[in-house]
C-alpha cells in the first residue's frame, strides 16, 4: 500500500465553507438587485488562490450558482481556472507582458490594458487578444489619466479600432471609507469616470465597471446614470466574508467562510523564571502550563503576533508566548488544562464561545484582513466542507 503523507498529515490547515461562500454570494446579490437593478453581473474576484481560499474550489462552486465572470491578478492564476474547467469570461486586473498575447486569446482570456505604452504594445505584435483599457480616476496605479479628458477620448477610440476593446473599468481607493472626505472624493471618481464615458458613447463596449465590494454596497445606486452603464460588480473581499474596512458593518447573514485550524503537539510545565523559544521573549511569572502547536511563520501566521496575540483552544483563549518560530508555536494554556497532544487549535475563526476573526488579527496588526487570509501560505492544506 503506497502511503502518502500529505493526504493525511494535519498539521496546519484550513476549512473553507462553501455552503458560506455561496449565502455570501447570493446574499450580496439579492441586496444588489433589490435596491438597484436585476440585471448587474458579479464579476467574483479571485485572485491570489481566492483570497488564500483556493481558486479552483472557489470559482467551480460560484460557477454552479451562476457566476459567469470572474477576475485574477495574472495569467497563471487565469491559465489555471481556464484548464480546470471555468468557462466564463477570465479577467486579468493587472499587467501581462505582450509575448503572453498567443496563450491568452488560446484560453481565451481578457487582459486589462494598464497604459497607452501597453496597448500599443498589444498593437504592435499584431494581437487581437480580448482586452479592456484600465481608466484613472485617482487611484495612480495602473489606467490612462482621466483627468485629460480628451486624451482619454483619444487612447479609446484608437484601441477600439486597433484591438479586440470590449471594456474600460476604473478603481476606487476609498470606496470603504464612509467619511465625508472620502465618499467625496469617490464622488469625484465616478465624475471623473462618467466624464470618459460620455465622451466615447458611440463605442461599442460590452464591460463598463467600477465598483468593488465596499463600491457595491455603499456607493451603488446613489448615481442613476452611471448604474445605466456600469453593470458589473468586481466582487472580492465580501464574498469571503470579511470586511473592505474594520469600521464596516456587512449585511446580515454575511460570515467569514475560513476557518484556520492547527494541532497541539505537546503540552509541558515551565517553572518560574523559565524563558521560551528564540530571542528568550518571554519569561514565566509563576508554573505554566504550555503547549507546543504546529504552525508557524512559514504558514503565513505573523511573527508579529508574538506575545501579543492568542489562539483557540477547548473554546478557550490561549495566549502566544515567546517568538513564533518557523513552523511552531507555543501558548499558554494554564487555564485549559485539559489541553493534551493531539488536540485541535483554531488559529482563525470559532471555538466554542470564542472566535477569532482575521478582521481582528488585522486590527490589532494595523493591517487588513485581506492580508491576514492571503498570507496563509500554500503548504497550509485547503479542505472543504459543503
Ligand atoms: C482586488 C480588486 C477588486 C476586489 O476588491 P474587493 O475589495 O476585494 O472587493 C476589484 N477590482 C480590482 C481592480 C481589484 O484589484
Amino acid at each position: 500500500m503506497e502511503i502518502r503523507a500529505c493526504q493525511f498529515e494535519k498539521r496546519s490547515w484550513i476549512e473553507v465553507d462553501l455552503n458560506q461562500l455561496r449565502k455570501n454570494y447570493h446574499i450580496y446579490k439579492a441586496i444588489i438587485e433589490k435596491n438597484i437593478s436585476k440585471d448587474i453581473n458579479i464579476m467574483a474576484v479571485v485572485k491570489a488562490d481566492a483570497y488564500g481560499c483556493g481558486d479552483v474550489i472557489v470559482a467551480k462552486t460560484l460557477q454552479k450558482e451562476g457566476v459567469k465572470l470572474f477576475a485574477v491578478s495574472n495569467i497563471d492564476e487565469a491559465v489555471t481556472l481556464r484548464k480546470s474547467g471555468i468557462v466564463g469570461e477570465i479577467f486579468i486586473l493587472g499587467y501581462t507582458d505582450v509575448k503572453y498575447s498567443d496563450v491568452l486569446v488560446r484560453e481565451n482570456i481578457v487582459q486589462t490594458l494598464v497604459s497607452e505604452e501597453h496597448a500599443r504594445a498589444f498593437y504592435d505584435v499584431g494581437s487581437n487578444v480580448k482586452c479592456q483599457i484600465a481608466i484613472d480616476t485617482g487611484m495612480n496605479r495602473i489606467g490612462i489619466d482621466a483627468d485629460d479628458i480628451l486624451e482619454s477620448e483619444r487612447i479609446i477610440r484608437t484601441y477600439a479600432k486597433k484591438l479586440n476593446l470590449c471594456g474600460v473599468f476604473t478603481h476606487f481607493s476609498v470606496a470603504d471609507d464612509e467619511t465625508v472626505e472620502s465618499v467625496e472624493f469617490t464622488n469625484g471618481q465616478i465624475h471623473k469616470f462618467q466624464n470618459v464615458l460620455d465622451k466615447v458613447k458611440d463605442v461599442e463596449l460590452s464591460y463598463i465597471h467600477c465598483y468593488n465590494s465596499a463600491g457595491g454596497l455603499f456607493h451603488l445606486g446613489k448615481n442613476e446614470e452611471l448604474n445605466s452603464l456600469s453593470k458589473i460588480i468586481r466582487l472580492g473581499i465580501v464574498l469571503y466574508g470579511l470586511k473592505p474596512d474594520n469600521k464596516n458593518t456587512l449585511p446580515d447573514g454575511i460570515e467569514p467562510v475560513l476557518t484556520w485550524k492547527t494541532t497541539v503537539s505537546m503540552v509541558k510545565t515551565l517553572e518560574i523564571n523559565e524563558t521560551i523559544g528564540y530571542g528568550r521573549t518571554y519569561k514565566s511569572d509563576c508554573n505554566r502550563t504550555i503547549a507546543t502547536i504546529t504552525t508557524g511563520y512559514a504558514d503565513g501566521y505573523d511573527r508579529h503576533f508574538s506575545n501579543r496575540w492568542y489562539v483557540l483552544i477547548h473554546g478557550k483563549k490561549a495566549p502566544i508566548v515567546g517568538n513564533i518560530c518557523m513552523d511552531q508555536m507555543m501558548v499558554d494554556v494554564t487555564n485549559i488544562p485539559e489541553t493534551k497532544m493531539g488536540d485541535e487549535v483554531v488559529l482563525i475563526g470559532k471555538s466554542g464561545n470564542e472566535v477569532i476573526t482575521a478582521d481582528a488579527m488585522a486590527a490589532n496588526l494595523q493591517t487588513i484582513g485581506y492580508e491576514i487570509i492571503c498570507g496563509i501560505s500554500h503548504r497550509v492544506q485547503r479542505t472543504y466542507i459543503e
